[in-house]
């Protein structure tokens, strides 16, 4: 067949030189395609070459033009790979040779373009077009991106016009190739490559009016709209594909009041950095990351579960954090930070609107816990029956709110450590609920310590720092005026005792301090290395696991210092706790392989 296609074709110098330069064209016409929206999408010009090559020549030229462009082509567009430049030529060899035969069978006769063809031009075209549909559809579908119905209807769409544009071409170039075969090809091809550029115009012209619609112009991210839209489309391949998609809606901390101390312009340097850093973190792993109102932005995280989102938005709400930007110092934190509410799709979410619903309750969840917190849709700690002291206490907590922003979030992520790592201990109910009541009000002897030491910038002196110390007494004091928290008192005034004997008030060793309180110190101690007070630097998870197990025997419990990384390994995946995981696994094995 080979030897053949070679020798029957270009025997003579003319049609040797013709079917040259009938391969170069094609070889142009594919290199300046027509590209159209949306992108990706293009036209290539070189169909109507094959198809006058059909209707003038015969199929063996045609098909010798064919093999000898695609073989220039593999060289050439080495980026391609060979299995797809070999579907290409598989699909046009079918193509031509299916258009050829159906062109003879309905009495059409290569050698002259005539009118009284027109049916078997028609008729050529018809299958070319309905073979280079099913075949292109298969293979999306093959490929597992689309559905065979999907993938049918996307491609039919539009492309019936550029089908019959190449054919009416196909017959013109046929008449050139007829009457002035090498100046009707140039013609031809100065005309394609001319359109080509233009198209190329306009589609800029297009690209540029879509992006405008689709992105937000502060911060370049998506905007509202189009992540809906995006959502929508994600949604029904999640559905149809049965993958994990997780959705967090994110909105900045206090922003009025970084508007409002550094004016509007400056907040709004704020979002554009702020959308940039999110950007920056959600490009390796392929999220997507819109703003979706004024402050407030959303992540898309396919193929991610709900814990490994969690971990992921955790990490990132500690990176934002530890970045400074100019004015955060007046935010309550001192620092800047989000609240985030996190959703994983499930059976029983059927529209976008939905998703992005779940996603925001559990973001004002985050913020009512005292924001810069992270919080799972469905997750609420709601259930426990303690509802009437945990009222009074929240009452008291909120005296913080004006003078101490600080220790009122702090207290409120004590307070959800407690009752998570709490159900994770042997612990019977009622000691349960000390721990979570006590965890929620251990500092609220802070409350009598002045304001301008509990939010100074530098170091306290040691006068100064004494008067922190006595926060655990005067905290008892505060609790003691009411005799039903009785069993509170321990957890506040003994909180800030060591196991080794060296912490304060009274200097109480190992299991002479009362168990609750020994657990209480060290979920305190994790949460105030973690989390950012103004001007110092916090611990990574991984830094502040190390650091507990440093201090366990001295100024924790070593059996709760364990019991507490189990509980936090357990609950995160980041890479950050992989880490630390790792390395305790290695360690261990080398211990083995000692012993
Ligand atoms: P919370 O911690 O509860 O979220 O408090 P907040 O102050 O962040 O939220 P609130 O909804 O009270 O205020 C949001 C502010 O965001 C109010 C509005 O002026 C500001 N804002 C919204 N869009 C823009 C913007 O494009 N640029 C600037 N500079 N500010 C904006
Ligand atoms: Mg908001
Ligand atoms: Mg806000």
């Amino acid at each position: 067949m080979f030897v053949k296609l070679g020798d029957i074709s270009f025997h003579s110098l003319d049609k040797w030189v013709l079917g040259y330069v009938i391969i170069g064209a094609t070889l142009l016409l594919n290199h300046f395609k027509i590209q159209l929206p949306p992108e990706g999408n293009s036209l290539s010009m070189d169909s109507a070459v094959y198809l006058a090559c059909i209707f003038v020549f015969n199929l063996e030229i045609t098909l010798t033009v064919l093999l000898y462009s695609s073989l220039i082509y593999f060289c050439y567009q080495r980026s391609t790979p060979w299995w797809a430049h070999f579907f290409n030529f598989s699909l046009y060899t079918i193509m031509m040779t299916g258009a050829y035969y159906t062109y003879i069978y309905l009495g059409g006769v290569t050698g002259e373009i005539e009118p009284s063809n027109l049916l078997s031009y028609a008729g050529a075209l018809t299958v070319y077009f309905i073979i280079n549909v099913l075949l292109i559809s298969t293979y999306f579908f093959v490929l597992g991106r689309t559905s065979l119905l999907d993938a049918l209807k996307g491609f039919l769409k539009g492309t019936i016009e550029s089908y019959i544009s190449t054919l009416l071409l196909s017959i013109i170039l046929g008449f050139m190739l007829q009457a002035e075969p090498f100046f009707g090809l140039f013609l031809f091809l100065v005309i394609s490559i001319l359109l080509s550029f233009t198209f190329k115009q306009h589609f800029n012209l297009y690209q540029e009016v879509s992006n405008k619609a689709n992105i937000d112009h502060l911060t370049g991210l998506k905007n509202h709209g189009y992540f809906k839209e995006l959502l929508s489309e994600t949604l029904d391949e999640v559905k149809r594909n049965k993958t994990s998609l997780s959705l967090a809606m994110i909105d900045i901390d206090d922003f009025k009041k970084y508007n409002d101390g550094n004016g509007h312009l400056q907040g709004d340097h704020l979002l554009t950095f702020f959308g940039s850093l999110l950007e920056k973190e959600c490009s390796p792993k392929d999220y997507i990351v819109a703003r979706y109102g004024g402050e407030e932005f959303v992540i898309l995280m396919p193929d991610t579960t709900v814990s490994e989102a969690s971990s992921f938005i955790d990490c990132l709400r500690k990176k934002v954090n530890d970045t400074y930007f100019e004015g955060v110092e007046l935010l309550p934190y001192g620092c800047l930070s989000f609240s985030a509410g996190i959703m994983e799709w499930n059976s029983e979410i059927h529209t976008a609107s939905e998703f992005l619903s779940h996603a925001d309750q559990a973001m004002y969840y985050a913020k009512a816990q005292g924001k810069n917190n992270t919080h799972i849709y469905g997750n609420e700690i709601g259930t426990i029956d303690i509802d009437q002291p945990m009222e009074e206490m929240e009452q008291q907590l909120k005296l913080f709110l004006a003078r101490d922003i600080y220790t009122y979030r702090h207290s409120k992520r004590v307070f959800r450590y407690a009752v998570e790592f709490g159900k994770q201990l042997d612990l019977n109910d009622y000691e349960k609920k000390v721990l979570m009541l006590g965890a929620l009000i251990h500092d609220i002897g802070k409350l009598e310590v002045p304001r301008d030491i509990i939010n100074k910038k530098g170091k306290l002196t040691s006068d100064e720092w004494e008067m922190v110390k006595k926060h655990v007494t005067w905290g008892r004091d505060i609790v003691a005026a009411s005799k039903k928290y009785e069993d509170i008192l321990p957890l506040v005034e003994l909180h800030h005792e060591r196991y080794d004997g060296k912490g304060y008030p009274y200097g109480l060793i190992g299991e002479e301090i009362p168990k609750l309180a020994r657990i209480l110190c060290v979920v305190d101690s994790f949460d105030a290395m973690t989390t950012e007070r103004p001007y110092q630097k916090t611990k990574s998870y991984y830094e502040a696991m190390e650091e507990l197990q440093a201090c366990a025997g001295t100024q924790f419990d070593p059996f709760y210092v364990e019991a507490f990384i189990d509980y936090f390994t357990g609950k995160n995946e980041s890479d950050d706790i992989r880490e630390y995981q790792d390395s305790k696994s290695s360690s261990s094995s080398i211990n083995e392989t000692k012993v």
